[in-house]
């Protein structure tokens, strides 16, 4: 009997600005309505209720971003930039104070999400899974490590859409913290080296239509390019 055997796909990864390694991505958390203004559009009520997650597939990452195809099943494909912290250090029930000491970099993403699943799952009470995690949800700059980028508490997040503001935030408004979000989830999953953490997008998430190009940007860290081709 000859069993066929099914390709070992390769780890994917981010390049690393400064560095000839790239960061190999295990998986990709993302912490959901970080920011007042995106909870209330959201209609939710940001009471810094303990936060809640959801992830994407590690092979979600589109490095550098780009020409992307437009993602089937949804007709409400929305926009969301986010700070994104790469775990260098693994751990568990990691103390606040201490979770900064976790972080290998940080680099600027896009939470790609299908909103129109979304809210059908929200109504129906079901996972999010196929709103936010499908391929190609997750476009990244360059990770730009601890010791080039510090460790960004303040400073613009932006998205345009050719060229007209949509998204404008500071870091300094997340509700929870980059440590805080980081120890509450080590609470829950053993952090582990490779792990991505999306921290959340601040207001004006908004429709992407094929065509259109989108440019997520935090200050200090870097900005990430995308487009759609229609299918
Ligand atoms: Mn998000």
């Amino acid at each position: 009997m000859t069993v066929p055997s099914v390709p070992i796909v390769p780890v994917p990864v981010v390049p690393v600005s400064g560095s000839d390694t790239p960061f190999p991505v295990r998986r990709i958390w993302c912490v959901g309505q970080n920011y007042a203004e995106h909870a209330r559009e959201m209609g939710s009520d940001p009471d810094r209720a303990p936060p809640f997650f959801f992830s994407k597939p590690a092979d979600a990452v589109v490095p550098g971003g780009g020409v992307l195809a437009y993602p089937t099943q949804t007709a409400a494909l929305h926009h969301e930039v986010e700070l994104v912290v790469a775990i260098g250090v693994g751990g568990e029930g990691i103390a606040p104070e201490q979770a900064l000491q976790h972080v290998f970099g940080y680099a600027v993403g896009l939470d790609m999400t299908r909103r129109d699943l979304q809210a059908e799952a929200k109504r129906a009470g079901r996972p999010w899974a196929l709103a936010k995690g499908f391929d190609q949800s997750c476009p990244l700059s360059p990770i730009v490590p601890v010791a080039e980028a510090g460790h960004p508490d303040r400073g613009a997040i932006t998205l345009t859409v050719d060229g007209v503001l949509r998204q404008s935030g500071d870091l300094s408004q997340m509700v929870w913290s980059v440590g805080e979000a980081i120890a509450f989830l080590s609470r829950f999953v053993f952090l582990a080296p490779g792990d991505l953490l999306m921290t959340g997008t601040p207001a004006g998430v908004g429709p992407v239509r094929p065509g259109e190009v989108v440019t997520g940007a935090c200050a200090g860290v870097g900005e990430v390019t995308i487009s759609y081709r229609v299918r």
